[in-house]
């Protein structure tokens, strides 16, 4: 087999098969086919794009170039979740403590805010001490004493992926539906869950900015998965406003932790039950969203999810004095109230530039690596949709000092779009997507259910 004739076979828009996708991985992975060989390769896939069969036999290729984690000590059927990233996004940190409580084990291996994008692993840290580089033993240990346990993604699981990421990164080949889906299910089936809840976010504060592309994107994804035997649900979530009020990580753990108290902001609680609902479902926990629903609401009224993110964080060496005491999570010295420049409605907060401005402010990283400040950020007001009067606060910015304050605040005031007139906001699910072996197994009877036999 010659490298060359697969790039060309490409090129030519023809299907290669699983020996030659197979073959074309374990080289790259090992070092023997040069990175400009691999380049071209996925500049040909992008522009010819892939079947459904190559699609999946790319995953499995990159699953099989590392190790895939027996998630079945901790339960014998785990369900994972996965955002496709946003602003404000900081759903794992409530829906797992609810999940858990619920009685579905979770374990999760997240990643790290890039661009306008936050991070789950940067917003836990900023709980003093919370350590994210756990062992896979230790992530295990945890998750099967504790029922909840989250790591950063290790090296070891798909570095095929990791090694044509960061290629496709510096040669304009990641906007390509084929990598991306590949690219994120290697990992996710590589870290062992059987069950996956995939929640797209569509707007401009996404990777996907219309609902033609993340649905597309979604579809793909659960081909892949379901090819492979994995139960998948995806969520197609707005992300054209800010998920939420807070933006910035030790703000967001505020808003996290006020949520599963009960209180937070009702878009960010809807999120997060509409998301846990589904992991209960794919988890068999419950027969239907409804039912669902009333389990999680029941771990905030009984306080079962907030006890279960002390545990959590206790597990990971943070402080948890901190989850009782939010003036124990890193503050900024700077908080300035922004006042609305006008009466009316809000018809928009582009959540891109929000995102990016707690970038400026120093919440996040322009390239992988960079330190970041756990304290800065950006709390909301009102939301589309809602009227605010002129000199009512529209938000409030947290920075390290006056000058990125000053900077910050033009240009969030230039994110808003107004109306004098109602303005409706976007649904905040456009649709819910369920596989066809979720639904086979919703139907089962329930001792034939995989969680209960
Ligand atoms: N996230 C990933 O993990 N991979 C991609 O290609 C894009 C987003």
């Amino acid at each position: 087999m010659r490298v060359v004739d697969i790039i060309a076979k490409k090129r030519d828009g023809l299907e290669l098969t699983a020996e030659e996708i197979g073959f074309f991985v374990r080289g790259f992975t090992s070092g023997e086919i040069p990175d400009y060989q691999v380049s071209a390769w996925a500049m040909a896939v992008l522009l010819r794009g892939m079947s459904t069969q190559e699609t999946i036999d790319l995953t499995m290729a990159m699953v099989r170039s590392g190790v895939t984690l027996d998630l079945s000590p901790v339960a014998p059927l785990v369900v994972d979740k996965h955002s496709s990233g946003g602003v404000g996004d900081k759903t794992t940190l409530a829906v797992l403590p609810m999940v858990s409580a619920a009685g579905l084990p979770v374990v999760k291996m997240s990643g790290r805010g890039l661009g306008f994008s936050g991070g789950t692993l940067d917003k836990l840290e900023a709980i003093p001490g919370f350590n994210v580089s756990l062992s896979v033993e230790q992530l295990l240990a945890n998750a099967r004493q504790y029922g909840i346990a989250l790591a950063g993604q290790t090296p070891e699981l798909a570095p095929a992926d990791g090694k044509l990421y960061a290629l496709r990164d510096v040669t304009a080949t990641v906007p390509s539906l084929p990598l991306i889906a590949s690219s994120i299910m290697s990992k996710k089936i590589a870290g062992g869950a059987g069950a996956l809840v995939l929640d797209v976010k569509v707007g401009r504060g996404a990777f996907m900015e219309t609902l033609e592309e993340a649905r597309a994107l979604a579809q793909m994804m659960m081909r892949i998965g379901e090819g492979v035997g994995r139960r998948v649900t995806a969520v197609l979530s707005d992300m054209s406003q800010p998920l939420g009020k807070a933006v910035g990580n030790s703000l967001e753990v505020v808003e996290a932790v006020e949520t599963l108290h009960g209180g937070g902001p009702p878009d960010f609680l809807e999120h997060c039950l509409i998301v846990g609902a589904e992991m209960l479902l794919l988890g068999g926990l419950a027969s239907s969203p409804e039912e669902a629903r009333a389990r999680l609401l029941k771990t905030i009224a009984e306080g079962s999810a907030l006890d279960k993110f002390r545990t959590w964080v206790r597990a990971q060496g943070g402080d948890v004095r901190a989850v009782d005491d939010l003036s124990l999570l890193p503050h900024a010295p700077v908080v300035e109230r922004v006042p609305a420049p006008r009466s009316g409605y809000v018809a928009g907060i582009d959540a891109r530039e929000v995102g990016l401005t707690s970038v400026d402010l120093g919440a996040g990283r322009e390239r992988k690596g960079e330190p970041i400040d756990p304290a800065v950020g950006i709390v909301l007001g009102p939301k589309v949709g809602a009227w605010i009067a002129s000199g009512d606060t529209l938000l409030t910015i947290h920075a390290r000092n006056k000058v990125s304050a000053t900077a910050a605040r033009g240009r969030l005031l230039a994110a808003y779009i107004w109306s004098d007139e109602p303005v409706s906001p976007r649904p905040l699910v456009y649709k819910i997507m369920r596989g066809k072996l979720t639904a086979r197994a919703n139907a089962m009877p329930k001792r034939m259910n995989p969680t209960t036999i």
